[in-house]
């Protein structure tokens, strides 16, 4: 059967990082196999719906690279890929199970299961739970005589749609993480499938639409673990056993600290962003950064995620999409939860910026020099970005780290000033700068150190006595990219230009 795959997100605000590996890992699945991947947006619950969510979802796939083969945006043959948008599909299948038995009208007012909670709570440890053991006190089609639920039917009073979950049952399924999961049927309850207002609830529509859409594998994180063995049910109770997809739940996202589930408070405590993109809440306006907006290159995101949680068997990190899409395997991806590391983050976004051509380098620059009115010129750009490749972690350092290249330093070192410009040294300085205003204007690195020390020595110093203060006046500060190629990349004339003008500036 050719594989297909689905990522459903519930528009219920930004995606989460744990999501977004939950997609990429559907994406390479169905890749790998080249099976088939789908995007299906689960937005029946109208409560929780969050109008801009669904763009960002997009937005951070496309970002990344995660392009669906089916879903809202480009269709499929099981289209609609929106679940609002299939509501009369989930009621045909769901009145099959009602007349089947396998489901039932349940008639409860909120007060009514408030008040049965209540009593549990008050007559022992046990929590209420609707199912084989309370069916019968509740007001429902089963503990009820057919001609009174017909009549509360025909009278208009509101109901809802419930799972009939058998008594004292072993469900098991195999999870393709995990392995065999066995699980009693009296923990779980009897799920409501349909709402009131006759909209699905997730498990029913989820069921009905990973079937039709005829899914092989659900890849999802391991909060939905607990709705497998009620979902097994529903294959089992519509008949579905054979077409059942294989089940494979995500470990969990855990704080850097290694334990608990990874959350928005880590990420605001730690100063890194856990969303794939910025996202702003409608309601407060706050911002939620993410790691477009904090400078993660796309391929470093993914090789990121992809990571956390799955390993390769061998000690290769650096992945491409392909490789990874060539690498990837299910059963490689670990059962114990994977520690959010952002250090690691940041070391892949070390690796890609070093391997990535200057050219797809050069507008995180040039758009930061535009934004700030810095003329440059764009021969420049490109000796720049080369000389800082090999030193920044994110793309905006191209910027704060090489703005001496663009304008003269309007601020010296003084400690180095104070302590090495001497009188005697200013004029061997000055003599330092018409030597290499005499140079050629194409002078490379080594023509600059032949010239300071030949003057130096001719002065009974060390060459070396000099190189610190000559690149304070040059760039302002004691760091940067090695002081020769900084010389070089500014050419002999500027060099001249800023060491005669800081002399001037710093000795009078
Ligand atoms: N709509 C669910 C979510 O938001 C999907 C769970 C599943 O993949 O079955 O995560």
């Amino acid at each position: 059967m050719p594989v297909r795959v689905r990522f459903a997100p519930s528009p219920t605000g930004p995606l989460h990082i744990g999501g977004v590996r939950t997609a990429l890992y559907n994406f390479l699945f169905a890749r790998k196999h080249r099976g088939t991947f789908c995007i299906r947006i689960e937005d029946t619950d109208q409560n929780r719906f969050v109008p801009a969510a669904e763009e960002y979802i997009f937005e951070s796939l496309s970002w990344l690279g995660i392009v669906a083969d089916e879903g809202p945006l480009n269709g499929g043959p099981y289209a609609p890929y929106r679940q609002s948008e299939r509501k009369e599909i989930y009621k045909d299948y769901v009145y099959r199970l009602v007349e089947s038995g396998h489901a039932y009208y349940a008639f409860d007012t909120t007060a009514e299961l408030e008040d049965a909670r209540n009593k549990y709570k008050s007559s022992g440890p046990d929590v209420f739970q609707y199912g084989a053991k309370t069916r019968e006190l509740m007001r429902n089609s089963v503990s009820l005589p057919p001609g009174e639920w017909e009549k509360l039917i025909t009278g208009g009073v509101p109901f809802v749609i419930r799972l009939n979950v058998p008594a004292d049952e072993e469900i098991r399924f195999n999870d393709e993480i995990r392995g065999e999961v066995t699980v009693g049927s009296s923990t779980i309850d009897d799920k409501v499938l349909m709402k009131s207002d006759g909209m699905p609830t997730y498990h029913l529509a989820n069921v009905v639409d990973d079937h039709i859409m005829k899914i092989t594998h659900v890849i999802r994180g391991e909060e939905w673990l607990p709705s497998a063995p009620a979902h097994c049910l529903l294959y089992r109770f519509f008949g579905w056993d054979e077409t059942m997809p294989s089940f494979a739940h995500l470990p969990l996202l855990l704080k850097p600290e290694g334990s608990g589930k990874l959350s928005k408070r880590d990420a605001e405590k730690g100063g890194f962003p856990i969303f794939p993109i910025n996202w702003k809440d409608p309601e407060s306006g706050e911002i939620s950064r993410g790691f477009r907006e904090s400078g993660y290159l796309p391929e470093a995101t993914v090789n990121f995620l992809a990571l956390l949680g799955w390993n390769p068997g061998t000690q290769q990190e650096i992945f491409s999409m392909d490789e990874l899409v060539e690498a990837f395997s299910i059963g490689k991806v670990n059962k114990s939860g994977a520690k959010f590391d952002i250090e690691k983050a940041k070391f892949f976004n070390q690796q890609y910026i070093k391997t990535r051509p200057i050219g797809t380098l050069r507008e995180f620059l040039e758009m930061r020099l535009e934004e700030n009115g810095t003329p440059y010129s764009p021969a420049r750009i490109d000796k720049v970005i080369e000389a800082l490749k090999d030193r920044v972690t994110f793309p905006d350092e191209f910027y704060t780290q090489s703005l001496y290249f663009f304008s003269q330093p309007g601020e010296f070192d003084m400690n180095v000033i104070q302590k090495k410009l001497t009188p005697d040294m200013a004029s061997i300085l000055k003599e330092i700068s018409s030597g290499i205003r005499a140079m050629k204007v194409t002078s490379a690195s080594g023509d600059f150190k032949e010239l300071i020390s030949a003057v130096m020595i001719k002065n009974g110093l060390q060459p070396g006595q000099a190189m610190q203060l000559i690149r304070v006046l040059v760039t302002g500060t004691t760091t940067g990219v090695d002081l020769m190629l900084t010389l070089e990349i500014l050419g002999p004339g500027e060099v001249a230009e800023r060491i005669d003008s800081a002399l001037l500036k710093l000795t009078q």
